[in-house]
């Protein structure tokens, strides 16, 4: 039988760089050295990064391109790569979608529930938000403008009280309009990547006050770029999913 270093001359290209490779390792191990490993991936799944629904410039000048690049391809996907590794870490969370994790992450074993409080958060409510930006109506439409209408009394009263409401989370996190379990509709705010979901109000359109949403173009500026978000705030879209869930 031929001995490795002797496949290997006789192998081209890949095939033996990859004996190649594997012999070293083989023999490295032989001798006593650690093998150097290459750092692990993390897993791929369950959890995926869903696309944007649209381009990445398609948002601007209010969403500069750059900022939607590491927005969604730097900080969602972490969020979607630390909640792998927490789920694969934790075999008897198998099976469970997104929303029960976010919904129910305070009766997780202790181990898992900061990370899947964070990053299922942080996974969920950037899928949520992606699509509910675009270019279209700007005035709300439908059941969403009775409820509007009947809470705030008027689209632009609404716009104050978010804006408010984005303006003094502090630190890190998201103001809300929420619909709450009797059918009407609250503007709230949640800390970090805490989800409305989890107190069983369901976001009807939200704001992401994190520094990593508004920095790069706005700076310190933040009520530059809440302003910004209305511009780009997709009215026919949160206006069909609320007549959708009514
Ligand atoms: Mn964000």
């Amino acid at each position: 039988m031929m001995d490795r270093r002797t496949a290997i001359k006789h192998l081209g290209g890949a095939a033996s760089a990859l004996l190649l490779t594997e012999t070293l390792r083989g023999e490295a191990a032989l001798n006593g050295q650690a093998a150097a490993a290459p750092p692990p991936a993390p897993p791929t799944g369950p959890f995926k990064l869903p696309a944007l629904p649209y381009a990445y410039d398609a948002l601007e000048p209010s969403f500069d391109a750059e900022t939607m690049h590491l927005h969604h391809d730097k900080h969602h996907q972490a969020y979607v790569n630390n909640l792998n590794v927490a789920v694969a870490a934790h075999p008897e969370l198998a099976g469970r979608t997104l929303e029960d994790l976010v919904v129910n992450w305070a009766s997780l074993p202790e181990a898992a529930r900061t990370a899947v409080r964070n990053n299922g958060g942080g996974d969920a409510n950037h899928s949520f938000w992606w699509p509910t930006l675009g270019k279209g109506s700007t005035a709300p439409m439908g059941e969403l403008a009775k409820a509007i209408d009947a809470k705030f009394g008027s689209v632009s009263a609404f716009q104050d009280k978010l804006t408010d409401a984005a303006m003094h989370v502090f630190g890190s996190g998201w103001a809300w309009l929420v619909k709450l379990p009797d059918g009407t509709v609250a503007i709230e705010s949640t800390p970090n990547q805490d989800s409305p979901l989890t107190a069983g109000h369901e976001p009807v359109l939200g704001i992401d006050v994190w520094e990593h949403a508004y920095y790069l173009k706005y700076q310190n500026k933040r009520a530059d770029y809440v302003k910004a978000y209305f511009n780009v705030l997709n009215w026919d879209y949160v206006s069909g999913q609320f007549a959708q869930k009514a």
